[in-house]
């Protein structure tokens, strides 16, 4: 998970200085395209808050396991091929709420997902006031194309340790093998211009609408992810303080 180029070698260093314990959070909406650090970020804050992070994959995979009632229809809605629709993912997204560790903020990732989630997203959190009684604020973490390009398409993979490489800012020492055993390293399918754009275009698409929404609303804010993974977090920590300080 902290194989990211971006890390190298200080995966291990970053401060976790004591959160103000008289911060509160919130329900975080964490954005950001393929390959800018979004789920290294969501784990920072995680650990740096205590607080949970709410993920629509994780929660219907969850649900289906523990075959619940809204995971008995995801299961039929998905295994005859359909796309689970906003109604099952905004139920079970409620009821993941409603649980106690979500009393002080958490991160959203994943939802909401489009205009509808978010509308039913802020109508919810208002009627019920469900502890911490703030509204969703969103950010968006930053990168210029260019240099997603390079993260993603840089990319390389030992298949014997997972260890992760990129050519152009953590290359091996022997070109193509492995430091520590020497293996040879691979790039994954997926790791592509063109697989790359695809899932740049779909983000953009899904997005827009979203951000769009809390714009409007004076609830949404970029940071710049183009940076070491402390600065990206301080970043975003500023963020929030200067969201919540606003009133929102
Ligand atoms: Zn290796």
């Amino acid at each position: 998970m902290l194989g990211n180029a971006t890390l190298n070698s200080d995966t291990a260093s970053h401060s976790t200085a004591p959160a103000d314990a008289s911060f509160l959070p919130g329900p975080v909406l964490l954005l950001g395209a393929p390959g800018v650090g979004k789920g290294t970020q969501a784990q920072l804050l995680v650990s740096r808050y205590g607080i949970p992070q709410i993920s629509t994959g994780d929660l219907l995979r969850a649900n289906i396991a523990r075959g619940t009632e809204i995971g008995l229809k995801a299961k039929e809605i998905i295994s005859s091929g359909r796309l689970v629709d906003d109604a099952l993912v905004n139920a079970m997204v409620l009821t993941r709420l409603q649980e106690p560790d979500t009393a002080r903020g958490y991160i959203l990732d994943g939802y909401p997902r489009t205009l509808d989630q978010a509308m039913f997203l802020d109508r919810t959190l208002a009627e019920l006031s469900l502890p911490p009684a703030l509204p969703v604020v969103a950010v968006n973490i930053i990168v210029a194309y260019e240099e997603l390009l390079r993260r993603i398409t840089g990319r390389r993979i030992c298949p014997s340790c997972k260890s992760i490489y990129n050519i152009y800012t953590n290359a091996p020492r022997l070109d193509a093998l492995c430091d520590l055993e020497s293996a040879a390293l691979i790039q994954r399918p997926d790791d592509t211009e063109e697989v790359f754009r695809e899932r740049m275009k779909t983000f953009e698409q899904q997005t827009a609408p979203v951000i769009h929404h809390y714009r409007g609303l004076g609830r949404f804010e970029e940071v710049n992810g183009d940076q070491p993974v402390e600065a990206v977090l301080a970043a975003i920590e500023s963020t929030l303080l200067k969201l919540r300080a606003a009133g929102r």
